[in-house]
């Protein structure tokens, strides 16, 4: 069977010659493969003629068409199509006990799959034309787990609450302070409680305007807690959020679940999803064209096969690479030669002051930031990109930067091509930044698109691929991660990496995901102090003596996995966190 996609927003039919339908072997022998039909611009693909050659897919200027070989026998567990040549998303996840995660790339259906079990959206089991109804899936999955869940939906006897991934698009949606907000929706008396658990106290006189990521996040997660919901859809959790924070979430969602609550969560933080599941399904597809969600398996296999990037029971490849973890921290000596040094830096923000110890960095290297949020790793980070200028300190020489910034701007108006030429010049056109950063991070097919219209991780991708393409002594990357799924997590962080080795340049990373810390760093800087009051920046550091410094003041423990090595986080107050403290090795055990 193949599965023929065309993205409306990349077909361009008035600016090619059709090359689509002109190349088409069967459209060359007289079959209406590919057609024109007279009420739209754009091809029709009728998928029971395509052999599957893939010409069209090469020969379309614009990257508009995805052909996909996939087995007939996925076709019966089709869930929902959004019309002839459009994205499909196959099987749904079962209704468990506990918190049941949804794993899996971008593009794939997470979403869909959130938006079909909250009930917004009817599933049509492929029959775009005619609709899908709520009888027919009542009918589909009548005497199963899902019937009756899909039963209570529909008859409101359970009451869904659904936590969006867009946070930043709040400020748009509500008007007032945080606390006014919290206090207007509290219709069952649970806001001061909400509050105290999600550590709000001190952002309640916030406007929404002005309010931090991490702010917007605890909110988001607070109105969806006081409506007091039965079953709780929670799409990414941990965006903006740091450690200590994440776990906080995390904690408050285990409570709920084990009060009865039934919960579903897309989570790309891997420890945390880890931490945080009872199960997991895998997804598997290709971007934006299909997604299958895999039956449920343990956390630990799911993750530990997503990692290894092969699924056993389902005999599928789902990446190339295996992604593996330093058990060790390394004792690799840096040798390379100094890019910069800093002596002790103050700088006063009125009711926040920050010091940053004197410390170096050397070229080749990356050095990862950790730290609470609002203990201004951000501000450091503008102080050596010279956005900022310190109260007193300076750092040694001065340095070419690129720097991308924590929230990125989509105020652009054009396309990200325009962006890229007007950033980079004669730049675009060198081969390390076609090779090794734009085919990698898959900037080639937004090429055409507008920048205002780019998803968060798309807009991500695109600025971590401008700001290694300049031409700098060090770059500075604030929370790269965020939006992006937990592949291409990984996956951006082996392009840093490489970037710096391979072409002698030093990179400087603040995240909060740790997965993603310890794969990208050679050393370790932390950030301590009191959040909004007054930060201590410390290194950089070697791995093991920075890990143990920054898990230390969160009193986080990390023991590993047998079988993959992976650092997974301790249950607090269990006898490994307890054994982990008093020995004073909390990641590298
Ligand atoms: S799919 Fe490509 S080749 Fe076909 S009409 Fe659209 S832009 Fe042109
Ligand atoms: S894959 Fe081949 S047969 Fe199918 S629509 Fe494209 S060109 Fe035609």
């Amino acid at each position: 069977m193949h599965i023929a996609v065309l993205d409306e927003s990349k077909c361009h039919s008035k600016k090619c010659n059709h090359e689509c339908q002109s190349y088409c072997p069967p459209v060359r022998s007289g079959i209406g493969t590919i057609t024109f039909p007279e009420e739209t611009v754009y091809p029709l693909i009728t998928e029971d003629l395509c052999i599957g050659c893939g010409i069209c897919v090469n020969r379309c200027p614009f990257g508009a068409i995805k052909i996909i070989t996939v087995p007939d026998e996925l076709n019966k567990d089709i869930v929902h199509q959004y019309g002839e040549n459009s994205f499909r998303i196959y099987s749904i996840p079962v209704p468990s006990k506990g918190i049941t995660a949804i794993l899996g790339p971008n593009g794939m259906g997470k979403t869909t799959t959130m938006n079909i079990l909250s009930g917004v959206l009817i599933p049509n089991f492929g029959d775009y034309d005619n609709g899908g109804s709520k009888e027919k899936v009542l009918k589909k999955y009548s005497n199963s787990i899902l019937g009756d869940y899909f039963q209570n939906v529909y008859d409101k006897t359970k009451k869904v609450v659904l936590k969006s991934q867009f946070v930043d698009q709040i400020p748009k949606v509500v008007k007032g302070t945080i606390g006014s907000i919290l206090k207007n929706a509290d219709e069952f008396g649970m806001a001061d409680d909400i509050i105290a658990e999600l550590s709000l106290e001190n952002s309640l006189n916030k406007d929404v305007k002005s309010a931090s990521g991490g702010e917007l996040q605890k909110l988001a997660v607070g109105m969806a807690l006081i409506k007091d919901g039965d079953i709780l859809l929670v799409d990414e959790v941990s965006s903006y959020l740091d450690i200590s924070e994440r776990i906080r979430v995390a904690s408050i969602l285990t409570k709920l679940a084990e009060k009865g609550k039934t919960i579903f969560v897309v989570e790309h933080d891997l420890a945390i999803l880890d931490w945080i599941s009872d199960q997991i399904h895998l997804v598997y597809g290709s971007p934006g064209a299909y997604g299958v969600i895999v039956q449920q398996k343990s956390p630990n296999k799911a993750i530990n096969q997503f990692l290894d990037g092969y699924m056993k029971e389902e005999n599928i490849r789902i990446r190339k690479e295996k992604i593996v973890f330093e058990t060790r921290a390394s004792t690799r000596k840096i040798i390379s030669p100094e890019l910069v040094h800093w002596s002790e830096i103050d700088a006063d923000l009125g009711d926040f002051k920050l010091k940053v110890m004197p410390g170096k960095m050397e070229i080749g290297t990356v050095t990862g930031i950790l730290g609470r949020n609002a203990l201004g790793k951000s501000t450091f980070v503008k102080i050596l990109a010279g956005v900022m200028t310190p109260n007193s300190g300076s750092y040694e020489p001065k340095l070419k930067v690129a720097y991308k910034p924590q929230y990125i701007s989509t105020d652009f108006e054009g396309t990200c091509e325009d962006l890229l030429f007007k950033t980079l010049k004669e730049r675009m056109s060198d081969n390390f930044v076609k090779n090794e950063l734009f085919r990698p991070l898959g900037i080639d097919p937004l090429m055409e698109s507008e920048v205002s219209s780019l998803s968060g991780g798309e807009l991500q991708k695109l600025s971590i691929a401008m700001t290694l393409a300049q031409d700098a002594d060090l770059y500075l990357l604030d929370e790269p991660s965020a939006n992006l799924d937990s592949s291409t997590r990984m996956e951006v962080a082996k392009i840093i990496k490489r970037t710096m080795e391979n072409r002698k340049k030093t990179g400087m990373v603040v995240d909060h995901d740790i997965y993603f810390i310890d794969i990208i760093s050679d050393e370790l800087m932390i950030f301590l102090g009191q959040s909004g009051v007054q930060g201590i920046a410390r290194g950089p550091m070697p791995m093991r003596e920075g890990m143990n410094t920054f898990l230390k003041e969160v009193n986080i423990t990390f023991r590993r996995d047998h079988n993959s090595g992976r650092p997974r986080i301790n249950k607090p107050g269990s006898s490994m966190h307890r054994e982990q403290v008093s020995t004073g090795e909390y990641y590298y055990s």
